[in-house]
């Protein structure tokens, strides 16, 4: 692609550099910005800056948040004792939307990958022992999504804590096999919570 600017072209290509987004694409974007106001560019530029600075992950759940602990460990109402691991927050924001699940989370930020070079310790499975060896926890829900990779953690973390006398559960399969939560749809997400099955019953399946 030849450009007529330098400054045109740095921009299209820091748009490009986004997943899913093309240089055709990133053109688009960087010109109808061009033709904004300036208001437009600043605060789209401020918000993601903010957004890079300024937002942490919550100490107990890892959940991006804008305090040390997010809103759903904040809440009093909230079951503390039951967990849902989930991979990312797009898997809590999912769940959430389906309005079925009052206890909390623990964000893994992946799964287990070998071929990709991801173990158990790139995850936040060590906070998650740690809350069970203490004593914090009544409940474990695995909601991952159904894939090797899923399975594999679950599996890693069954072991992990299959000594501490916690009811282990995984979420029902109405989603199919290697279906992500995040594109579950709210009904069926929110029936495979509520029907979650012992996680040892789901092992022998
Ligand atoms: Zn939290």
């Amino acid at each position: 692609m030849e450009f007529s600017s330098k400054l045109l072209q740095e921009a299209v290509e820091q748009v490009s550099f986004l997943p899913g987004i093309g240089k055709r694409t990133a053109l688009r974007l960087v010109l109808h910005l061009l033709n904004q106001d300036q208001e437009v560019t600043t605060d789209l530029a401020k918000s993601l800056l903010d957004l890079k600075l300024k937002i942490k992950r919550c100490k107990n759940c890892h959940n991006i948040s804008d305090s040390e602990i997010c809103d759903i460990c904040a809440n009093p109402k909230r079951d503390q004792s039951i967990v849902c691991v989930v991979e990312d927050i797009r898997d809590i924001m999912a769940i959430e939307n389906t309005e079925q699940y009052r206890g909390v989370y623990h964000v893994l930020n992946g799964k287990i990958n070998p071929i990709e070079g991801i173990g158990p310790n790139d995850l936040t499975i060590e906070s998650l022992t740690q809350k069970a060896k203490e004593g914090q926890i009544n409940e474990i829900i695995f909601a991952l999504s159904s894939t090797m990779e899923g399975d594999t953690t679950n599996f890693y973390i069954y072991k992990q804590i299959e000594n501490f006398d916690i009811k282990m559960s995984t979420i029902a399969r109405g989603i199919s096999v290697g279906d992500e939560l995040e594109f579950a749809d709210e009904v069926t997400l929110g029936r495979s919570i509520v029907h979650r099955i012992p996680f040892e019953k789901s092992l022998k399946a």
